[in-house]
């Protein structure tokens, strides 16, 4: 374990296992469609590239970067985009892809954004879930893991920018914030 880590949360088999789950999950209920999967960068990126390959209908890819958090690890509710999608999603088959769902003011504003854009249907895929600090309720279709309150990096998540690259999801040391 990296020496930064309090504890691994879910490890390399775990999330592999979950991933395929979702995948097979998303790929019944979207027998004879083609899908459009819009990662928000950069957290989630690694989590769309292993579901996808989970995925057995037609799927596309798109990606979006929005500002929440900054570098920090407290939210702001302020949200802007960074990057917009490359194209238009209307009359798409759209699923939103998260790293993880916090207080729901990220994903609150994307799906109101995305809704305005005339897709055929939207629904909201995130790797992890902290149930216990929404402030707004979004509508989560599909959902890795609920996870406690703790901030947490890797497979995608990032603290400042860093740990995105472990293979697995972990609980960072507090007197690595504090320092
Ligand atoms: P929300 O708007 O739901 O409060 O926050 C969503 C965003 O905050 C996530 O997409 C992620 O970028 C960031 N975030 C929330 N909780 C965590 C966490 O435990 N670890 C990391 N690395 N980012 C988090
Ligand atoms: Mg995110
Ligand atoms: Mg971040």
């Amino acid at each position: 374990m990296h020496p930064h880590m309090k504890e691994i949360l879910l490890d390399e088999q775990q999330i592999k296992e979950r991933v395929l789950q979702l995948g097979q999950q998303i790929t019944r209920d979207y027998q004879g469609q083609n899908i459009l999967m819009v990662g928000i960068l950069k957290g989630a990126m690694i989590f769309l590239a292993d579901l996808v390959r989970n995925i057995d209908v037609p799927t596309s890819f798109d990606f979006m970067a929005v500002s929440s958090y900054g570098a920090g690890a407290v939210s702001s509710g302020a949200v802007r985009i960074l990057k917009d999608l490359d194209k238009s999603i209307d009359g798409r088959h759209v699923i939103i892809v998260e790293d993880i769902v916090d207080t729901g003011l990220t994903l609150q504003y994307l799906v109101e954004n995305m809704k305005a854009r005339g897709p055929a249907s939207l629904k909201i895929c995130t790797l992890l879930d902290k149930p216990s600090r929404r402030k707004v309720d979004v509508p989560v279709d599909y959902n890795g893991f609920s996870i406690p309150d703790e901030f947490v990096v890797g497979y995608g998540l990032d603290y400042n920018e860093r740990y995105r690259n472990l293979p697995y999801i972990a609980v960072l040391k507090p007197e690595i914030y504090r320092s």
